[in-house]
């Protein structure tokens, strides 16, 4: 069994993730009416990638027998001066997921509770990894700095990204 304050804290986990995907959405949204495509589409593939953490949660709240308890989503921002902006928000985010996925691998840690600690791996290694693109990602912004072909040359470049499952999830199907 789940501890009731992991339980809780893993609830309050999925709901940081859907706001997470529910703000990319917004940000995808609000490029995409300016004209920006590719950073559009970068920012729709990361509120898939969200939704993915989301259900891996689930799943694994579920699979010891757990009740999933979904809470409202609060509102998120609709619009940002420019993509360097969205970038330097996804990051100050990111810092804040990262730091509620410890507060989870403390309290598995603090309850030997072995195989939430492993279930967690992944999401710790995973904010290694959104950090390290948001930073990119500002640095590319940085490097344009206003210069209209960058941004150009840029947008194109993120239009490439593509979804992947991410791993957990293939795995199960889910
Ligand atoms: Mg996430």
């Amino acid at each position: 069994m789940l501890s009731e304050k992991l339980h809780e804290a893993l609830n309050a986990q999925i709901n940081a993730e859907l706001w997470s995907a529910y703000l990319y959405l917004s940000m995808s949204m609000d490029a995409e009416a300016k004209g920006l495509k590719g950073v559009a589409n970068w920012f729709y593939v990361q509120f898939q990638e969200e939704q993915d953490h989301a259900r891996i949660l689930m799943n694994y709240i579920l699979s010891r027998d757990g009740k999933v308890s979904l809470k409202p989503i609060e509102a998120v921002r609709t619009e940002w001066a420019s993509p360097l902006e969205m970038f330097q928000d996804t990051l100050a985010h990111e810092k804040e997921v990262t730091a509620m996925i410890n507060n989870l691998a403390s309290i598995a840690a603090e309850d030997k509770d072995y195989a939430s600690s492993n279930m967690l791996v992944w999401f710790v290694d995973e904010q290694v990894e959104e950090e390290e693109s948001a930073r990119e990602m500002i640095s590319a912004c940085e490097a344009v700095d206003g210069n209209k072909f960058g941004l150009y040359m840029l947008d194109k470049e993120l239009a490439a990204r593509v979804y992947t499952q991410a791993s957990p999830l293939a795995s199960t199907n889910a």
